[in-house]
């Protein structure tokens, strides 16, 4: 996770998909591609794309989509309503977010 925060942070493109990623790679939930829990990180993985204006496959930079995301779901209060069931769930409602400067960036 460090060393893809360390290309994020480069404001390299993403290109979100819908399914095992990156990220995933070093994750002990990705069993030969498909994570262990699927159903549910297809579920935000949707929620997020279809709040946020994008499609999976659309090429974006990483600080666009962040603007994006901290605008249309952490500011509107969304988070939870998207991941609140996530196990994480806790630690993500008592921190700020990292990107919240980002917001009223003009993206695309
Ligand atoms: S839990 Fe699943 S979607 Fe999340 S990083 Fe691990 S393999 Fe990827």
């Amino acid at each position: 996770m460090q060393e893809m925060l360390e290309v994020f942070l480069q404001d390299r493109d993403v290109v979100p998909v819908l399914k095992t990623d990156e990220i995933c790679s070093a994750c002990p939930n990705d069993q030969g591609g498909i994570c262990e829990t699927e159903e549910k990180v297809l579920r935000y993985d949707r929620a997020v794309l279809g709040a946020v204006g994008l499609s999976e496959g659309d090429r974006v930079s990483f600080r666009s989509f962040t603007a994006k995301v901290q605008e249309k779901i952490i500011a509107e209060g969304l988070r939870e309503k998207i991941c609140g069931d996530c196990q994480w769930n806790e630690i993500c409602s008592r921190k700020q977010s990292r990107w919240e400067s980002l917001t009223g960036f003009d993206y695309f």
